[in-house]
């Protein structure tokens, strides 16, 4: 019987193995509860009507369809039977395995406060991103139609909740969009008045960046006109707005870039979790007695960076994947010593607005423009084929040129997704 590997979650860590087990004498089967690989770092430029969503989304299927030993199943994993090795689907279907790579990645949390999120939505799939994009313009037409000063002050409000590169990058291209690009095209409200603030509890934003960068980010924030509060916990939302240490701010558009909960992985596998939810697993990325059971990227968390916790980055995903590949083909060789995982960082990187980034290689610090062309080039290089590398330059160039944004659509209702 050919060995059988079952990946749940065709994100960067699933991808990433099944591509890695690629000519390996074994079956695989991803099974994930969304028919595309979704490239997230650019989910913000669809938030903010820069890209279609179809440019940074990729159906599985289609990905696979060269690969006649992989099969895709779209499905809701709910559990594992690790007695019978069998992953439980939502409507009742199961998956039998040999080795299983759960690769099911975060979402992100409200600490405590999961009452908050229809205010407040957060940032991790398509869905999240349309309806950002959504609330973002639909509260623009509404201050069109406003009458009322403090009503219209509301709408023109837009505030973002959390300084890490997804609280930045989304701040600075509202501000943008809002400042530099609507401004021609509303007649009875002047969209360079929106005001966008971000709130961060921590004393800086970009806290994963030198002091210096992250001073440089601030500053080239507060130029496009971001005001920007630190030391303040958001302690209400709610349709009114926000109240931030005393302070009640009116705003219809509250958007949430601040804490990551873990999908359900390791309570499916009775493992224990950190404070996140983050199956914590064996050096070799098994789970703890179950050596056929890898659990990797963003639902894992492992200290396999020079004794520190591994980010909960791409590349750290990829990085786990592909050594749970080779691990399986060793394995398959009949080599059955724990191989460890060890983390390579190659840096980090975060994009403030369409002419300034920062980047922190360790060895190369960048801010600037110059750091804002790496950016952009680094993140079409990581986009899966030439057709969506071409979409999403020709996007960038022809909003740089002219100023104008062509995916200013709204669509869809308040469709909330399924959480991981
Ligand atoms: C807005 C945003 C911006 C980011 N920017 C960057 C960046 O600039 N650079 C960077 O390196 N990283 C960035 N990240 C982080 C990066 O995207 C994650 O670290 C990475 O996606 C983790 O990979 P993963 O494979 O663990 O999980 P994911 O890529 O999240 O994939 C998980 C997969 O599992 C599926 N799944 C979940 N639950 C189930 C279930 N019950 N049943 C079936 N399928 C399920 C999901 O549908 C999904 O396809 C960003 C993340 C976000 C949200």
């Amino acid at each position: 019987m050919t060995h059988h590997v079952v990946i749940v979650g065709a994100g960067f860590g699933g991808l990433a193995a099944a591509q890695g087990l690629a000519g390996a004498d074994v079956k695989v089967t991803i099974i994930d509860q969304r028919n595309h690989h979704l490239f997230q770092p650019l989910l913000y430029q669809v938030g903010t009507a820069s890209i279609a969503t179809s440019e940074i989304a990729w159906p599985i299927r289609h990905l696979m369809r060269a690969r006649k030993e992989v099969t895709t199943l779209l499905g809701v994993v709910t559990g594992v039977d690790t007695r019978s090795r069998a992953v439980l689907l939502e409507d009742g279907g199961m998956t039998n395995y040999d080795t299983l790579v759960l690769a099911t990645g975060a979402r992100h949390a409200y600490f405590g406060h999961d009452e908050w999120e229809p205010y407040a939505p957060g940032l991790k799939t398509l869905e999240d991103a349309t309806t950002i994009r959504r609330r973002v313009l639909l509260s623009l037409e509404r201050a069109e139609r406003e009458t009322d000063p403090t009503r219209r002050a509301a709408l023109l409000t837009f505030v973002i909740v959390g300084g890490g590169p997804t609280g930045v990058e989304l701040a600075g291209a509202i501000a943008e969009l809002a400042h530099h690009n609507l401004p021609p095209e509303y007649r009875h409200i002047d969209t360079r008045q929106a005001r966008v603030v971000l709130i961060e509890a921590g004393p800086r934003i970009l806290p994963s960046f030198t002091e210096d960068l992250s001073a440089y980010a601030h500053a080239s924030l507060e130029r496009l006109g971001v005001e920007i509060q630190l030391k303040q916990a958001v302690r209400e939302c709610s349709e009114q707005g926000v109240i931030y240490g005393d302070r009640p701010l009116a705003a219809k558009v509250v958007l949430w870039a601040a804490g990551v909960r873990a999908s359900a992985a390791a309570a499916w596998t009775g493992l224990p979790a950190d404070n996140a939810g983050r199956a914590l697993v064996e050096p070799d990325l098994t789970a703890p007695g179950h050596p056929e059971i890898f659990v990797i990227g963003d639902t894992a968390t492992i200290n396999a960076w020079h004794g520190k916790p591994v980010p909960g980055i791409a590349p750290a995903a990829k990085q786990q994947g592909l050594h749970v590949a080779r691990t399986i083909r060793m394995r398959l060789r009949g080599h059955t010593t724990q191989r460890l995982f060890r983390y390579q960082h190659s840096g980090n990187l975060a994009t403030i607005g369409k002419r300034a980034a920062v980047i922190d290689f360790g060895w190369l610090k960048l801010r600037g423009w110059l750091a804002w062309w790496i950016w952009g080039l680094a993140h079409i290089y990581f986009l899966i084929g030439v057709r969506n590398r071409l979409a999403v330059a020709l996007s960038w160039l022809w909003i740089y040129v002219t100023g104008s944004r062509s995916a200013c659509l709204i669509t869809q209702g308040e469709h909330r997704p399924r959480s991981p």
